[in-house]
């Protein structure tokens, strides 16, 4: 937990959000600025400032397979999914999240 953290504050419901789907490990929310008709986010419950913080195989694994299960869930079959890290890359909240977006055709190379 980092106390200035608005995603361990999502996860602690010191802010409200509507969580899209709980474990034990993670949490998944719709993102407050839609880049698709589908967008949420999936973030471990534990803290770590971006991918280069990940200090085990399970962080991962409970992250990313938590992606399909929701996906499954709601119908999608085909997703864009961005990790961004560093503020060059476009990361204002460090906190690691995956942008999960659908419903519409994404461009490649991504902007
Ligand atoms: P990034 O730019 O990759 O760090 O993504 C941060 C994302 O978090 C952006 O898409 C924001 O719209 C989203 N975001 C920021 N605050 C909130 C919040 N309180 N609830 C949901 N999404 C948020
Ligand atoms: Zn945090």
């Amino acid at each position: 937990m980092s106390s200035d953290c608005i995603f361990c504050k999502i996860v602690n419901k010191e802010i409200p959000s509507n969580f899209i789907f709980e474990n034990d490990k993670v949490i998944a929310f719709n993102d407050l600025n839609p880049q698709a008709p589908v967008h949420f986010l999936v973030i471990p419950k534990k803290h770590y400032s971006s991918l280069n913080d990940i200090d085990s195989k399970e962080a991962f694994a409970d992250i990313f397979s938590a992606i399909p299960e929701i996906t499954k869930k709601l119908e999608i079959k085909e997703y864009r999914t961005v990790v961004n890290t560093g503020e060059s890359a476009g990361q204002t909240v460090f906190h690691i999240h995956v942008h999960v977006m659908a419903g519409r055709k994404f461009d490649w190379p991504a902007g």
